[in-house]
């Protein structure tokens, strides 16, 4: 008889890092659910495998077997056990993995070809992690401390930032090129974004937390006591404190800061803001900001009902819920974002379109209205242009009257086939404004079928394009761009311009979201900040990002699993 194969299986993994304790003083931990598979030893599985090599010994270790019967234990020192690392790390980039393919409706590729994201919990001797395209890897790096090593794969936020690197690289690969302090910023401010909401959805996380900052007799609280102002100084913060901050350097204590920041016009537009890291927190708080508010809506909205209590599980659920749904807004904005140079109003407007096409309705609980504020909060205004007085502000507006041509390509194959939507493209090339005289590449065409929270389904087809042309700085003008001052003629550059094309169930174009690539009011801006910057054609590396560190194979192996001691390197 063929065996029932259970579609998703649950482990047991730390919940923040070992430092954080639950009320029973032993270390928080939590309980996911992730697909389920045959693994092979490592843990090596369809989509990660997980290589304990260890490149500042130059060891790698045998893969520890896979035991059913040990996903749900954490052992009593999770730092001695390197099975367990290997096992933890595995679940949660797994489960992060599968988030984006819940979200987004579809299966979702690394940047790399191969379908195996290689995992490294132990690489390297130092207290940092990488992700690294070429290596087609993430790296975890341990550190020696008088207590006992500290271990990065052991922490929820480190494992799921970089995995997020890795996934949002494999969408968007036109993110790391140069272009703007908030591109830079971005996958910065989106990988803390994707740690915290994931955390923060862990019913284990939010209990703990709410259970350290309110009396705990009763299993009502006043809804009145739980202000905006004490669920961000008390419960999160109070999280945001337990995250050990000299333990991980700018991962962990992406939380503290970010929310801390003031809401303060001036600050996006000051010199300190404009480094990526600083200001990947601007944009980490304007969604934070948001989740408080919806939060806080929901808190009040049971408060309402049940004469100014609200039970403690209410606001845990509540808490739970918006950061789940908030992180499938922010994860299927990648598909409404253009594929270059991205401004935080793009994506701004990609969220609340995102939300919008599944969820019209948005007078529950104010995600968008919250989302809209958030942003404003810091300075951040929606990049579409729709005119007023369209549905709600800051969505994108849909191709309008333009008469396109469909005739010429076939429905079925532009659902998968690039070369059928290039056909599509060269066709409409005039009324899409695309440069004919640019390098263009379907870059990829993605079916999706995305759920909403009611039943409701919404099928639809993304294909994004990339453009790009290289010239010298005396040919800028020809195209109707500006030479930065002081640059000097001969200076060569490559310009890039793309567009992601949303097509709807019946294959016309719904949303076109472009930047054009001889769009003097985006080109311009951008050359001038790389030219002051020094920066024109450089590209953004994890590795440099993190820290530069390579990894080699030439290397024994090791007869068994050990525990990560000094002087424990057999060659
Ligand atoms: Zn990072």
């Amino acid at each position: 008889m063929v065996p029932h194969l259970q579609p998703t299986c649950k482990y047991r993994i730390v919940a923040l890092d070992p430092s954080v304790r639950g009320p029973d003083r032993n270390i928080l931990t939590a309980v996911i659910e992730i697909p389920n598979e045959r693994l092979a030893p490592g843990p090596r599985g369809y989509r990660v495998q997980v290589v304990d090599y260890d490149a500042s010994n130059r060891i790698l270790y045998e893969p520890a077997e896979c035991r059913e019967a040990d996903n749900l234990k954490v052992p009593k020192n999770p730092e001695k056990d390197r099975a367990f690392h290997a096992r933890n790390t595995y679940a949660i980039v797994m489960r992060v993995l599968a988030r984006f393919e819940r979200a987004l409706g579809r299966r979702v590729g690394w940047s790399f070809l191969g379908h195996q994201l290689t995992v490294a919990p132990h690489a390297f001797l130092d207290l940092n992690a990488f992700y690294s395209k070429d290596d087609h890897a993430i790296f975890f790096g341990y550190y020696p401390q008088q207590s006992g090593h500290v271990f990065t794969c052991l922490s929820h936020e480190v494992i799921a930032h970089e995995t997020t690197h890795a996934l949002v690289d494999g969408l968007r690969p036109g993110y790391t090129y140069p272009s703007s302090p908030d591109q830079a910023a971005f996958h910065e401010g989106f990988a803390d974004i994707v740690a915290l909401l994931s955390v923060l959805s862990l019913r284990e996380v939010v209990t703990a937390a709410l259970d350290l900052h309110t009396a705990k007799e009763s299993e009502l609280i006043r809804a009145s006591l739980l202000t905006e102002e004490a669920l961000k100084g008390g419960v999160l913060f109070g999280l945001a404190q337990q995250v050990g901050e000299a333990m991980y350097g700018t991962h962990g204590v992406a939380l503290r800061r970010s929310i801390q920041l003031p809401h303060d016009l001036k600050l996006a537009k000051s010199e300190e803001f404009k480094e990526s890291h600083r200001r990947g927190e601007l944009f980490a708080a304007a969604v934070l900001g948001a989740f408080l508010k919806i939060w806080k809506n929901r808190i009040d909205l049971f408060g309402e009902r049940q004469k100014g209590m609200v039970s403690r599980v209410g606001v845990v659920d509540g808490a739970i819920e918006t950061a789940d749904h908030l992180l499938t807004i922010v994860i299927r904005a990648l598909d409404y974002c253009p594929p270059t140079d991205l401004l935080f109003g793009d994506f701004l407007s990609a969220a609340l379109t995102a939300d919008y096409e599944l969820y019209p309705d948005d007078s529950r609980y104010g995600y968008r209205k919250a989302l809209r504020e958030g942003f404003a909060s810091f300075g951040f205004r929606p990049g579409s242009e729709a005119p007023q007085g369209t549905v709600e502000p800051g969505l994108w507006a849909d191709p309008g009257s333009v008469e396109l041509h469909y005739n010429r390509t076939h429905h079925e194959s532009m659902k998968y086939d690039a070369d059928e939507v290039f056909r599509f493209l060269w066709e409409n090339r005039d009324k899409l404004e695309i440069a004919d005289n640019a390098y263009t590449r379907v870059e990829s065409v993605w079916p999706c079928y995305r759920a909403g929270g009611d039943g409701f389904h919404l099928r639809e087809t993304v294909a994004v394009y990339s453009q790009q042309i290289k010239l010298a700085a005396r040919e800028l003008h020809k195209h109707g761009l500006g030479k930065p001052r002081d640059m000097p003629d001969d200076v060569e550059m490559t310009i890039y311009g793309g567009g992601s094309l949303i097509f709807d169930e019946a294959g016309r174009l719904k949303y076109h979201l472009r930047n054009r690539i001889w769009s003097a009011k985006r080109q311009d801006p951008r050359l001038r900040y790389l030219w002051e910057q020094g920066s024109l054609n450089t590209r953004k590396s994890f590795a440099a990002l993190h820290l530069e560190r390579a990894l080699r194979h030439d290397v024994a192996v090791a007869p068994e699993a050990q525990p990560l001691e000094e002087g424990d390197h057999a060659g």
